[in-house]
């Protein structure tokens, strides 16, 4: 699991917003894309970048 420090520090390569931790999946509501951790660590790739769907960002106003 990633430990929070790290969420802290990482930020979305696109928009350098905040990301959102949910599962194995860092999560960036503005740019509606996720990036994908593999084995602990977060693949912070533009081209990794995954579309969410909507049922993924719903949880928006569950910030933590
Ligand atoms: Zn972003």
């Amino acid at each position: 699991m990633l430990n929070k420090e790290l969420l802290k520090i990482l930020a979305c390569p696109i928009c350098k917003g905040e990301l959102i931790l949910k599962g194995d999946k860092l999560i960036c509501l503005k740019c509606k894309k996720y990036y994908p951790i593999k084995d602990g660590i977060p693949i912070m790739i533009i081209d990794e970048a995954k579309e969410l769907n909507r049922e993924e960002y719903k949880f928006k106003d569950d910030k933590r």
